[in-house]
């Protein structure tokens, strides 16, 4: 039998299995076994008759009940090591949350008295006995600490109307319900348009024809075309089925209002069914109980971030993934794997039918759907007639000569919210970058403030009066004046606007109006994205600012003015993506507004007005930016015209690192010679050459083979040895270079 042990050690090992574990352990099991002197943890992930090994070691015990990881979770697993190049065990851990593989937090277990039929006689009681006795009667169960509470009694007393028969007094599993506090009302399904009834009928008709021959469909909505109510229809229809679906949903969008929209749905009715939540802010325990709730079956949507993706449903009939193009479905750590790459294999692997909804599709996905790979569904207009926002792009070149400096404020947005404040709506301002600016410079010698760690220069936060690196999280004092020896000029000053200064200026500029800032400085406890998007829904607050989290899948009726202050900051990330993260920045942004019964305005202020990435997200047009990007991908040999890796080295010793990064081109030169098309290009220096101190070079390939370029890298990989200190990470189709 084979095992794969926890610790990344890049094998798997046989052990025997002694006759009395034969019958518990399985594919899937985790066991405990000898490992040199010492005891591990690990899965069995395959089970084999006889092994090449003469001497085997046996299994200590098998832990746990039924095997956690179901054989179609394993078999991804396996996949997934293969495509991008990590260990099995690696792959393994990804597949199951560290509450559930560790077993720390069980259930949580919880008394409860309950009243036992009587028959005969009643016995004898004092007087507070029958008081006790008549409350329970009447309540036939309940939690014995509330009990207690409600009564203002002792456990002692109860434990004597147990001996006399009356009541017993159990533990239970109480499930850990993170929506305990919440209600929901339940919500009957909407009567579709012509678009998405359309959609619908072509996904459900592919769920039930198992020959159907394109599984993988891209729903192009427009934000607010009620793409999230073709989902709906589209479980139902699954569930109907008697099969269950996996909804991915970037963290950032896994906001309570989406949560509830899918719960509101299959709370009730003859289709009841749990709805299972998997995501990072949930408690070890929480995720524990969520888990189990869906491997057991009783929970048979889940709806989660990435690692959902791996979610132990089955049989599995749908997999929808929210947002495809969100970049934050790709793991910057090993397994390096993008969720909907992943939930795309596990589908065809296990017969269910992929939705890849959004307004904005990544490139390599639309481009898959005009070469026919995936079919396209176009839902091109808003649910109701709603007209999509009416976009103005103003030119800050123009606003910047009008007053002295640049104002953070454009005439034209000031007015603008001004007006929408008057008549009582609410305005949404977003600015990518926070802090109070985003650097300290000096105008006479040009020092700027930097991190001691990293190559990026250090933004200064004003409440709490410190400069801090965003990447490392180095902070340190103010200095009153330039720190270089021979300068010492008093005249430092701050460049750049972070969302700290915007809220100051904000309060100057409208006093009545009640602001607040949304960013991850202000957010500290895990309740308070959820409090202030409810106070914002109920009106209390007037101005929203926040980064790019309060960009994505929020539905706010009454928002009719959304302004985006700075919208060239993506556009000027050194990364081949860059038009695209804007385009999609922008477009998604703008979605926010007019949601409601009143027309919505977007004011982009932007210092390169006429920017394509601005120009089309405009004109709301997606296939127009499209065009002219793919075109400029192809000139230049990128995704989606072909298929990336990056290799990156990292080490503390600069010339180490670089050698070992011209060592590996060069292996990789002499020997991986049959691949067609490979092309190698580096190594260079990472855009961010140093962060929290490691020196990082760059080599990066590109093919149209990826499966057999990840092989053909293992082994070789392998076989080289790199010095000591340098480490190398593989990252397959990566989102950032
Ligand atoms: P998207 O996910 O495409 O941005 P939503 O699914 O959030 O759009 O839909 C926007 C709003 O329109 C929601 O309040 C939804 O309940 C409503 N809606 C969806 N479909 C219909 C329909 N066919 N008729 C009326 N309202 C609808
Ligand atoms: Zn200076
Ligand atoms: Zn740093």
């Amino acid at each position: 039998m084979r095992v794969t042990l926890e610790i990344a050690v890049g094998k798997e090992f046989d052990y025997r299995v002694p006759d009395a574990m034969r019958d518990s352990v399985e594919v899937g099991s985790r066991v405990k076994v000898p490992f040199g002197p010492r005891q591990m943890m690990g899965v069995v992930t395959d089970v084999v008759e006889s092994s090449s090994f003469k001497k085997l070691k046996e299994i200590l015990s098998v832990v746990g009940q039924k095997s956690l990881v179901t054989p179609n979770v394993l078999s991804l697993a396996r996949w997934m090591a293969g495509y991008y190049c990590c260990p099995v065990e690696t792959a393994l851990k990804s597949v199951l949350p560290d509450s559930v593989r560790k077993e720390k937090e069980g259930w949580k277990e919880r008394l409860f008295v309950r009243a036992l039929a009587q028959t005969g006689e009643a016995p004898e009681l004092s007087k507070r006995q029958s008081e006790l006795w008549r409350v329970i009667e009447e309540w036939r169960e309940i939690p014995l600490q509330e009990l207690l509470r409600e009564m203002n009694t002792t456990a002692d007393t109860i434990r004597r109307l147990e001996d006399k028969g009356l009541v017993t007094i159990t533990s239970e599993v109480m499930e850990r319900d993170p929506f305990a506090n919440e209600t929901i009302l339940p919500t009957k399904k909407i009567v579709l348009n012509e678009g998405q009834q359309v959609a619908l009928d072509r996904i459900t008709s592919a769920c039930d024809d198992p020959e159907e021959s394109k599984r993988v469909f891209l729903l192009h909505g427009v934000t607010g075309s009620g793409k999230t109510e073709v989902y709906l229809q589209a479980i139902e229809h699954t569930l109907k089925q008697g099969k269950g679906a996996i909804v991915l949903v970037p963290e950032i969008s896994l906001t309570p209002q989406t949560v509830e929209r899918f719960k509101a749905r299959f709370s009730d009715g003859p289709l009841r069914t749990l709805v299972a939540v998997l995501h990072s802010h949930l408690s070890a325990g929480e995720k524990h109980d969520e888990w189990h709730k869906i491997r057991q079956g009783r929970a048979r949507i889940v709806i989660g971030a990435r690692s959902a993706v791996f979610a132990p449903v089955d049989p599995l009939g749908l997999v929808i993934v929210d947002e495809e193009h969100e970049y934050s479905y790709k793991q910057e750590e090993s397994p390096r794997y993008h969720a909907r790459d992943v939930g795309i294999v596990r589908a065809q692997r296990e017969g269910a039918v992929v939705v890849l909804g959004t307004a904005t599709p990544a490139m390599e996905t639309y481009y898959n759907a005009l070469r026919g790979k995936y079919e396209l569904l176009d839902m091109p207009t808003r649910v109701d007639t709603k007209t999509l926002p009416l976009v103005r792009v103003v030119d800050m070149r123009m606003e910047a000569r009008k007053e002295k400096g640049v104002p953070i404020f454009s005439l034209k947005l000031k007015e603008g919210i001004l007006a929408r404040l008057e008549k009582g709506e609410q305005v949404m301002l977003f600015l990518n970058r926070r802090g109070y600016s985003a650097s300290l410079q000096c105008p006479l010698c040009g020092f700027v403030a930097g991190c001691p760690n990293c190559s990026v220069s250090l933004t200064y936060h004003r409440k709490v009066k410190q400069l801090r690196c965003h990447i490392c999280g180095h902070s340190e004092g103010v200095p009153n004046a330039c720190p270089e020896e021979s300068c010492r000029s008093p005249q430092i000053r701050y460049a750049g606007i972070g969302t700290e200064r915007v809220e100051e200026t904000l309060g100057k500029l409208f006093p009545k109006a009640r602001v607040t800032r949304m960013d991850s400085d202000t957010l500290k406890k895990k309740e308070d994205f959820r409090r202030i998007l409810s106070e914002f829904r109920l009106g209390k607050i007037d101005i929203l600012l926040g980064t790019q989290m309060i960009a994505k899948g929020l539905h706010f009726p009454n928002v009719t003015l959304v302004g985006i202050i700075y919208a060239d900051l993506s556009l000027h990330i050194p990364d081949f993506r860059a038009g695209e993260r804007t385009f999609q920045l922008l477009t998604q942004v703008a979605g926010r507004a007019g949601r409601g019964d009143v027309e919505g305005e977007v004011f982009v202020q932007s210092f390169t007005p006429f920017h394509p990435a601005i120009q089309y997200a405009r004109r709301h047009d997606y296939v127009g930016f499209y065009e002219q990007e793919v075109e400029f991908r192809q000139e230049l040999g990128y995704p989606p015209i072909m298929r990336m890796c990056g290799l990156t080295l990292r080490g503390r010793n600069e010339d180490r690192t670089r050698m070992a990064a011209e060592y590996v081109m060069k292996e990789i030169e002499t020997k991986i010679t049959d691949l067609k098309g490979l092309s190698i290009s580096g190594p260079a220096e990472a855009t961010l050459l140093r962060a929290e101190n490691f020196f990082r070079y760059q080599v990066v390939l590109r093919s149209n083979q990826m499966a057999a370029l990840g092989q053909r890298l293992t082994r070789l990989f392998a076989s080289i040895e790199l010095p000591d200190e340098v480490q190398l990470i593989i990252d397959i189709d990566p989102a950032n270079l």
